[in-house]
């Protein structure tokens, strides 16, 4: 970097917080990104330079300051000046109507509504001092929570710094979404370790980490709803409130209504019991607020609850099976999965037949046996999970489930690894294994070869056609057309598949080879800073730490993963049947050097194109700094158009927007390029 002055510096270093700041807005809290990641990644990049270079320059609401680190011994206590309040739950319309009737008694008029979903996550409480956000607690009790500030600060969705230098305490709700939910779990399975019963867990256990790092990698989102003191906001209704937050910066959730009767409101909550599932987040009922904030005076509060506001809870969505099974099956880590077999029954709009137990641990606490009847729910509204055990209806004869010690694929027997929960199977010669990790090779997010299923790859090992990825590119098409189903054309494409993939820039490499904790993200992080899989294999451990967002886990994993003589035996062999080891995207800092005529351009592909995938064409204008969308508008700057293309087409000459031909794509990409290098 140049030499800049410290005043030069802290101008830049502002404006970049302030832009950054703006997009995180758009992204996390509207959900409406204006820019691509790399515009965000680059000035992110800058802003930790000049940090760097001037420590001095880092404010508390610099976005460098989400990633955590801190680590602390204990959470301290909080006491809440204005306690949180709990809610007065109702089940069904009854009691729903008698709520009405006590608040209009009280009241002595009818009153609107204005009612809100009720997420299924953890009450928090931000403090933002002349609009800095200074401190961030749990409920706790009520009264006392617990700072938790740091790991606040890691959710991106919550401001730290406010639109107006106001100082206020707003509460809402932390949560994990479905999505996020899921992904997690797979992970810590396929890691060994304990699941999550629901989002909400997660969340809670994501929020309650001693080590904000963790926090940070675990997509926790807010939506905020109340504040402890109204005194700094014009807001006299719930409505007003919650539009008052969201003006100030905060996400709020968009789902509420204001209704003027109570029969409005049944029917609000009548259209969640069906959208309910179908939303990105768990919510686990309608929390319904007399909307006017003198009629809500006026009715206080009881004991623990506000008397002008009930929460209707859903019915739980559970459903009785029988266990008919448990199956064992082997992942791609060695590590082996209990999945209960059930008599089939519906259950929150699906039939469900499977479920996974995770581990052994799980089937000990739960005490699940064989021809056991159980409950079963779906958590985060998608994954089914046995409840628990109906005792009454065990048989007479039943015996506690006892674990397989050997491999059911490969006999070798199960071991422990550390603190793990999980069963494994530690040989590495394990079929099971190396078929799952093949899978994994050829995935989208890896490799990305089409035409190779579990099925064909299965057979391929099978017949002693790969022992291990380095072998796809040594296949042959005689070998191919001995598998059961594969004719000249599928080995034909199978084989221009393999062959394609042997040019992908290595974090697909990285990411294929399936070193554990290291996802496409990260891969792709490494190989950016790394430059090569030759590069990756000598990085040292505080090399990797030293990288933004890597932790110790990935770090400790990478290092063992090339101390392993046979993993250098495979680079060997995948250099020699000619698989690119090399980083080939633009690297984020070099951005600035690109001359291309797709420089922040917005181009739209449509039609047939003959020598690019439309990915690869994609891919490569991204990397010379265009940005490619899917549809035609005045914003659009440039449209390739293949053969065949229609509408979009259309669209654009009555735009009069720039158009080409593929050709034209072509050689301004291969100029570039040829520029750049
Ligand atoms: P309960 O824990 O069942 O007494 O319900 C009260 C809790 O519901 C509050 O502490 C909040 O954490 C949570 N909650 C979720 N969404 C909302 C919402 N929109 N309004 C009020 N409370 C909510
Ligand atoms: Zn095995």
């Amino acid at each position: 970097m140049e030499q800049l002055s410290f005043q030069d510096a802290q101008q830049m270093a502002e404006a970049l917080r302030v832009e950054l700041n703006q997009y995180a807005v758009e992204y996390y809290v509207n959900d409406q990104p204006s820019v691509e990641d790399y515009v965000y990644d680059k000035k992110y990049q800058k802003l930790v330079e000049l940090e760097t270079e001037f420590p001095d320059l880092i404010t508390s609401d610099s976005p460098t300051q989400r990633v955590g680190g801190k680590v602390l011994e204990g959470f301290e206590k909080v006491v809440h000046d204005t306690p949180l309040y709990s809610l007065n739950d109702v089940f069904n319309k009854e009691e729903l109507f008698a709520f009405d009737e006590r608040v209009k008694k009280a009241v002595g008029k009818a009153v609107s509504y204005c009612c809100e979903l009720k997420i299924d996550g953890l009450s928090i409480s931000l403090k933002y001092q002349e609009g800095l956000f200074v401190q961030g607690a749990t409920r706790g009790d009520g009264s006392v929570g617990e700072n938790i500030t740091e790991n606040l600060k890691t959710v991106k969705s919550i401001p730290l710094r406010l639109s107006e230098p106001l100082s206020i305490e707003v509460r809402g709700e932390c949560y994990m979404p479905k999505s996020s939910f899921v992904k997690l779990n797979e992970q810590r399975e396929e890691n060994g370790k304990e699941v999550f019963a629901n989002p909400r867990n997660a969340a809670a256990g994501s929020l309650r980490q001693l080590d904000s790092k963790i926090t940070a990698h675990r997509n926790l989102s807010t939506f905020l709803y109340t504040l402890a003191d109204f005194g700094p906001l014009e807001a006299t209704t719930q409505d007003q409130t919650l539009d008052e937050l969201s003006r100030l910066g905060f996400r709020t959730n968009q789902e509420w209504k204001l209704c003027n009767t109570i029969d409005e409101v049944w029917e609000y909550i009548e259209s969640f019991h069906e959208k309910r599932s179908q939303l990105p987040y768990e919510i686990d009922g309608i929390v319904v607020k007399v909307n006017d904030f003198s009629l809500q005076d006026q009715l206080g509060f009881t004991v623990k609850a506000p008397r002008w506001a009930a929460a209707y809870k859903f019915p739980p969505e559970e459903a009785e099976t029988v266990i008919e099974d448990i199956e064992w099956t082997v992942g791609r880590t060695g590590v082996i999965t209990p999945t209960a077999i059930m008599t089939p029954v519906r259950v929150a709009g699906t039939t469900v037949s499977r479920a996974s137990l995770h581990n052994n641990d799980y089937i000990e606490k739960k005490d699940i046996r064989l021809k056991d009847s159980v409950l079963i729910y779906k958590a985060g509204d998608i994954i089914p999970e046995v409840a628990q055990v109906i005792l009454e209806k065990r048989p007479n004869d039943s015996e506690p489930y006892q674990a397989p010690t050997h491999c059911p694929i490969c006999g070798s027997e199960l071991v422990h690894l550390d603190e793990e929960v999980a069963l494994r199977c530690i040989n590495p010669k394990c079929p099971a294994q190396i078929k799952e990790g093949l899978n994994h090779f050829v995935s989208r997010n890896a490799m990305n070869i089409d035409g190779l299923g579990p099925r064909v790859l299965a057979q391929m090992y099978d017949k002693h056609l790969v022992g291990d990825v380095a072998d796809l590119y040594a296949l042959e098409k005689e070998q191919l057309l001995t598998l059961e189903k594969i004719k000249d054309k599928s080995a034909e494409n199978i084989l221009q598949a393999i062959a394609a993939s042997r040019d992908n820039s290595v974090e697909r490499l990285i990411f294929g080879l399936g070193i554990r904790h290291v996802g496409s993200k990260a891969a792709k992080i490494l190989a950016e800073h790394f430059g090569s899989l030759e590069g990756l294999s000598q990085a040292t451990k505080d090399e990797i730490v030293a990288l933004n967002t890597m932790g110790e886990t990935i770090a400790d994993s990478v290092v063992t993963y090339f101390e392993n003589e046979e993993v250098h035996e495979l680079m060997r062999e995948l250099a020699e049947r000619g698989v690119n080891l090399i980083y080939k995207g633009l690297r984020t800092n070099q951005l600035d050097e690109v001359e291309s005529p797709f420089k922040e351009k917005t181009v739209v592909l449509t039609g047939k194109l003959r020598q690019y995938t439309r990915e690869d064409a994609k891919e490569k204008i991204e990397n010379l700094g265009g940005k490619v969308t899917g549809s035609v508008s005045k914003k659009t700057d440039i449209v390739v158009a293949g053969e065949d293309a229609g509408s979009k087409l259309t669209k654009a000459q009555g735009l009069g927007i720039e158009i080409w031909d593929e050709t034209q794509m072509i050689q301004a990409i291969e100029d570039s390029n040829a520029e750049g290098s």
